[in-house]
């Protein structure tokens, strides 16, 4: 599978496909939704030291930092050619074509692990050791959810803002929202949760299938594209000192291996 190959197809706008997603679970309508201003993260106490204790191996060096997996990629270098504003493309259509197949192609993936990702062997949005994701409903309160809950709401609202041609406008002449980056951001952060949580949770199953070099390769790309068009914060790939996301590491490892670039 190659998305790189994808871009230039999907310049046009105007013939995109939107299979629909989620293939295993069954589409809730979002309550509340990820418009959290706040990190919205959360250390996960208790809930996450019986996680500790039920994965002992969590404490080892995780399989997406070990040889050869880190290294796996499609593509061999650096990213910044890819991700960089084609000369006569407008920079607002750019990020929206990117943010459209960045959402197809993560939607595939978490489609190949999303039997493995359940109720049962996911009860919290989990994305470190002591980390969990809380989704903000529509008290504005902090509630933890199952990782497919989470992800299928996610999935749910960025499938809805793409489909609404006042956010994601198609027709020549319409032009995007005032709010359009703003939207952008707040899709962005919600989508790296994904692929922390993938990476976190379920990088055994992407290896079982021999996906790494393709996942390493979307996501460093995912990464590249949103340091270049400052989509996500630091803290976002990081995590804070008593709630780290694992995938930090993995940042920090492949700027130093120069497959992303140094901030
Ligand atoms: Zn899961």
């Amino acid at each position: 599978m190659s998305f790189f190959n994808s871009i230039g197809r999907t310049m046009n706008k105007g013939n995109r496909t939107m299979p629909r997603r989620s293939p295993t679970t069954p589409t809730s309508p979002a309550v509340g939704g990820p418009y959290d201003n706040a990190p919205g993260m959360a250390p996960s106490g208790s809930a996450g030291s019986m996680q500790q204790q039920q994965h002992g191996e969590q404490r080892e060096k995780p399989l997406y930092l070990c040889s050869p997996f880190v290294e796996a990629a499609l593509v061999k270098g650096n990213f910044k050619t890819i991700v960089v504003q084609p000369k006569y493309v407008d920079l607002t259509e750019w990020v929206a074509v990117n943010i459209f197949d960045f959402y197809q192609n993560i939607n595939l993936f978490y489609g190949v692990v999303a039997e493995f990702c359940t109720l049962h062997s996911c009860p919290t949005m989990s994305a470190g050791a002591n980390l969990d994701y809380t989704w903000i409903d529509s008290s504005r309160r902090q509630v933890k959810l199952p990782a497919p809950t989470y992800i299928d709401y996610v999935m749910t609202w960025v499938q809805n803002l793409l489909d609404d041609d006042n956010v994601f406008p198609t027709k020549a002449g319409r032009d995007f929202p005032t709010n359009f980056a703003q939207t952008v951001r707040h899709v962005y952060r919600q989508l790296l949760r994904i692929f922390a949580h993938i990476y976190h949770a379920h990088y055994h199953q992407i290896l079982h299938l021999r996906s790494e070099p393709h996942f390493n390769s979307l996501f460093a790309h995912y990464l590249s594209f949103g340091a270049q068009y400052e989509l996500f914060d630091i803290k976002d790939v990081k995590g804070t000192p008593t709630a780290l996301v694992g995938i930090g590491d993995l940042w920090e490892k492949w700027k130093e291996m120069g497959i992303l670039e140094q901030q």
